[in-house]
């Protein structure tokens, strides 16, 4: 049918037959958060903290950043939140963090490596996000970027409990943890599937770079194949297992994640319309059938 034809999304995520999918946003900054609140986002699924880092020269106080947070997290207070603890390295160097020279950045030191030997630092930001979640009201669950093994799955979630978070996760964005996302659900309370790193590291084709772009193509059999072992290993262990990678803001591809077994979907807000009216459309054996289909 014409997308026009479509019946407008209510906000809530669910499919025809009534199967929830949680419809969450990608956010960086207040501005994000305020337009996905507005375009209906049942909380965010991914608030991206490298925008309080980016532009500061030194890093900011426990206090800046529980303030930054917390102007990002107030629009939803009773909702659920994921926050993603930084994210630096690779294509998001910081001005205060000098990585020092690698041959290959992507393959370096970034995401939660950049804490293996300055724990404080994760420290620092761990306490200021629980704080700015009890100032802003909001339900929440904090991340690590770049995680490859359960041990490192583990040394997260003790340090972001013992800082008081209620609930830990990992993304899942290294071809290594996607083969090993059981044991690292042991770990965990839920994972995130961060599909654009995926893609760059299953098809070994730098994401910033143009002329392999066609190669970082989610609607291929080999990522389709990681995302269902991950979820398969979420069902096996009862942990909800999300997409917030780009592919969760295709409207063609919304579908055969949830047939594979996801249980949340976080996009940028202008998206959440559009994969929520095509989700509306199908039931879940639909779905399930659209993710069967032979891919060679
Ligand atoms: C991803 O890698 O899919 C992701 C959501 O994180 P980022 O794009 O910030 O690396
Ligand atoms: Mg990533």
């Amino acid at each position: 049918p014409a997308r026009t034809s479509r019946p407008a999304w209510d906000g809530v995520g669910r499919l025809a037959d009534g199967h929830r999918v949680k419809l969450l946003a990608n956010v960086g900054s207040a501005a994000d958060a305020a337009a996905a609140a507005a375009a209906g986002a049942e909380g965010i699924g991914l608030f991206r903290t490298e925008f309080c880092y980016l532009s500061a020269a030194a890093e900011p106080t426990e206090a800046e950043q529980r303030a930054a947070y917390a102007a990002v997290l107030s629009p939803f207070a009773g909702k659920p939140v994921v926050v993603r603890t930084l994210d630096a390295g690779s294509d998001k160097p910081l001005a205060f963090l000098p990585m020092g020279e690698e041959p290959n950045p992507a393959l370096g030191v970034r995401g939660l490596r950049v804490a293996f030997d300055r724990p404080e630092l994760l420290d620092r930001q761990l306490r200021a996000i629980a704080a700015a979640a009890g100032d802003s009201g909001v339900e929440l669950s904090v991340m690590a970027p770049m995680v490859a093994t359960a041990a490192e799955a583990a040394w997260f979630a003790a340090r972001a409990r013992a800082a008081g978070i209620p609930r830990v996760g990992v993304m899942i964005e290294i071809p290594a943890a996607a083969l090993c996302a059981g044991s690292i659900l042991a770990e965990v309370d839920f994972v995130s599937l961060g599909t654009n790193d995926l893609a760059q590291y299953v098809f070994a084709a730098d994401r910033q770079l143009g002329a392999v772009a066609a190669l970082n193509d989610p609607h291929q059999p080999a990522l389709l194949r990681l995302v269902e072992m991950v979820a398969a290993a979420g069902a096996a262990s009862g942990k909800p297992v999300g997409v917030c990678g780009e592919a969760a803001a295709d409207p063609a591809l919304a579908p055969v994640l949830v047939g594979l077994g996801v249980t949340s979907l976080s996009m940028n807000a202008v998206a959440l319309a559009g994969v929520g009216a095509a989700l509306a459309e199908v039931d879940l054996a639909a779905c399930q059938a659209e993710a069967r289909c032979p891919r060679p």
